[in-house]
């Protein structure tokens, strides 16, 4: 075939696929509109994972990657929750069309993104206007130029827009919605110029302090800020210097004709906006839609006066997402409160709650209730593994005693039941260690390769794997042996994470490298021969990450919580233990798995324990049987090392369990 005619059938394919979109819209909106009949809840899970799940079978029937069709289809169930929100009286009336939206920038600005994908799926005409800032474009809301405005309020890295806050106590207006933009900073020129040529850079203040760290590593190279990221792009455009660049989104880079020298230059790999939408007046949403619901107070002067409104709140079981505290104008030292929770004003527990609040407040205004964009009612499906999960609820056993065991002077306080008689469960992004289901931790044993990590990332995943590991920095008894591919390694374990959606768990060995890894990794490991490095311990103590310690060698139970205690008496309380195998006098194994050791400890502490089989048996074939006695006995989770070829593994090859024992496993706890 000719070029030509390959290119005319793939645009003949592109066109099918926007057709057949089309169509699956239809649809949407009759479903929408047969929800809305019956009163059915508008989301259903379970129906998203059951779509995604056959999504990933026949994408991988027909050849094609099933973590991209993954992604893709996440997009266009979104887009369908989107359109169903607002089809079918699900929401009222949306004034006159064409709708008049505005945000603070030029064309190409993030919250006009934002507003685009808010307002995209309404299927109505809307015009977009930029306002060069926040209180314009309010006003222009407040005294009816516009119907709606997009309002940026909170970022994941650079936390709250304080003047968008300030804004919203001042002027009399309600919220009826909200939109989460993803913030990938690109830095833009005329033409692929090397990043030595630039000499100046301009952006927005606020994109300039969420790439502090790109910028800090440039040289003779001015910084200045302008008022709004794309503005900087146009300028970049018209000024024709090829030593000038921008930061913006990509898409003001494609709107003004600039080449992108780099990526993502952002500290955070995750940046998101939260942006709300403000409106003149208050919107109803059906109660079948997960809402979350905005008010402002103040408190009385009084003890205790800010507890005993949020407690309004926890007494009626709604969850609160956000509270932030901003200086109250014309009283010093005083307080407005922001307060945002999971609850939608059309139900009588939250205008109920609204009530109990007003009457302890000093001062209380509704902004209004509208479909939440984050929050656990947001969050999205996730395909079934590959192997049935369903039962594995009940391999638990039964809940350990509460009451512990002997209570001498131990070397511990804080890791004891007795200072917490609740059971630790600690949260990695949807992942509970410690929580009702097993934790499933698995990879190989080091990092070597970006293909082999992806390939081990793929298949932890697939099978329904929680969490996946990698040694980068490895405790190797011989100095010449591989030692690991430190900070590259770490990089590689990252993005294979990244790529499959799996948080990562890695060992860090050096007091100075626990920031740093702290910075990339999920969760951090001290390994076996670093359970009594006590100035590592306390280093993990005094970072936001969870910390997993190995149990060691020659530890006694004892020794290993009185090293969980230095950790959590740093502050770090999200502690958890593995038990990988002791030094015995049995040399058959390359440890003794200490299986009693898991209901002691998990009565004796309320730190989740899980159990490592791979470095307790070293070969690979008795991994599995003692992997399914270790969740018997009621461990948390497992940590098994898996390889795709385990005999040419760099480290710990005798033990890897190769895919197909992986999956065998899997199945069998499944
Ligand atoms: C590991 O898990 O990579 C490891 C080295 O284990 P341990 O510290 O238990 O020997
Ligand atoms: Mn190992």
């Amino acid at each position: 075939m000719e070029l030509n005619e390959i290119r005319d059938r793939l645009d003949k394919l592109d066109t099918a696929l926007v057709e057949v979109l089309a169509e699956r819209q239809q649809l949407v909106h009759e479903v929408a509109r047969r929800k809305a009949l019956d009163g059915a809840p508008l989301r259903d899970l379970r129906r998203e994972e059951d779509v995604l799940t056959r999504v990933v079978e026949r994408s991988r029937d027909a050849g094609l990657d099933p973590f991209f069709m993954t992604r893709l289809f996440r997009e266009i169930m979104g887009q369908s929750v989107r359109t169903q929100e607002v089809s079918a009286g699900r929401e009222q009336a949306l004034p006159g069309a064409p709708l008049r939206v505005g945000y603070q920038g030029t064309e190409g600005a993030f919250s006009e993104l934002a507003g685009r994908r808010y307002f995209g799926p309404r299927g109505v005409e809307v015009s977009y206007r930029g306002y060069d800032t926040f209180q314009e474009m309010l006003e222009a809301v407040h005294d009816g130029e516009l119907d709606y405005g997009v309002l940026p309020i909170e970022n994941t890295t650079s936390g709250s827009v304080t003047a968008a806050y300030d804004l919203l106590s001042r002027m009399d207006l309600a919220l009826v919605g909200e939109e989460i933009q993803e913030v990938d900073h690109c830095l833009l020129a005329l033409e692929e110029v090397p990043l030595s040529r630039i000499r100046r850079i301009y952006s927005h203040p606020v994109a300039l302090s969420q790439c502090g760290r790109f910028l800090g590593g440039l040289r003779d190279c001015h910084v200045e800020a302008f008022t709004d990221t794309a503005m900087a792009a146009r300028r970049i455009r018209d000024e024709q210097d090829l030593s000038q660049a921008a930061i913006a989104s990509e898409e003001a880079g494609r709107l003004y004709g600039l080449t992108i020298i780099k990526r993502g230059i952002q500290d955070q790999p995750e940046n998101y906006t939260r942006m709300v939408i403000v409106a003149r007046e208050q919107a109803t949403f059906d109660r079948a839609i997960p809402c979350k619901t905005s008010l402002m107070f103040a408190t009385r002067h009084e003890e205790g006066a800010l507890l005993r409104c949020l407690s309004v709140l926890a007494e009626r079981h709604l969850s609160m997402t956000k509270l932030e505290s901003r200086p109250r104008p014309r009283n010093p030292w005083e307080y407005l409160f922001y307060v945002d929770f999971e609850g939608n004003l059309a139900d009588p527990n939250v205008s109920g709650a609204i009530q109990a609040m007003t009457a302890r407040a000093s001062f209380l205004r509704v902004f209004g209730s509208y479909p939440a964009r984050t929050g656990a009612e947001a969050r999205q499906a996730e395909p079934r593994p590959q192997v049935s999960v369903a039962s594995r609820a009940d391999a638990q056993p039964a809940e350990p005693a509460r009451s512990p065991a002997v209570l001498e002077k131990k070397a511990y306080t804080l890791a004891s039941r007795l200072h917490r008689p609740e059971d630790t469960v600690i949260r990695v992004e949807a992942i509970e260690i410690g929580g009702r289901r097993p934790v499933i931790i698995a990879g190989p044993c080091s990092v070597e390769s970006r293909e082999q990590i992806r390939a081990c990332a793929r298949v932890v995943k697939e099978l329904g794997g929680h969490v996946l590991r990698g040694g980068c920095f490895k405790p190797r008894t011989s100095p010449h042996s591989f030692q690991g591919l430190g900070y590259e390694g770490l990089d590689l374990l990252v993005e294979a994470g990244a790529e499959v959606g799996l948080p990562v768990v890695t060992e860090v060995m050096h007091p100075a490298d626990v920031g740093p890894v702290a910075e990339k990794a999920n969760i951090l490991q001290i390994g076996a021969r670093n359970m009594q490095n006590f100035s590592l311990l306390k280093e993990v103590g005094k970072v936001d990450r969870p910390v997993m310690i190995k149990r060691g060698l020659m530890a006694s139970l004892d020794e290993w919580l009185g090293a969980a205690e230095y950790v959590l008496a740093q502050g770090n309380q999200m502690v958890f233990l593995c038990e990988r195998g002791i030094r015995t006098f049995e040399t058959s194994t390359r440890n003794t798995l200490d299986l009693g050791a898991v209901p002691v400890v998990r009565e004796l502490s309320h730190l989740p324990v899980i159990v490592d089989p791979s470095h307790a048996l070293g070969v690979s074939r008795w991994v599995s049987p003692l992997a399914v006695a270790a969740l018997a006995c009621g461990a948390n989770g497992l940590m098994i090392e898996i390889h795709p070829d385990p005999e040419h593994a760099l480290s710990d090859g005798p033990q890897a369990l190769t895919f197909a024992m992986f999956e065998a496993l899997m199945k069998r706890i499944g």
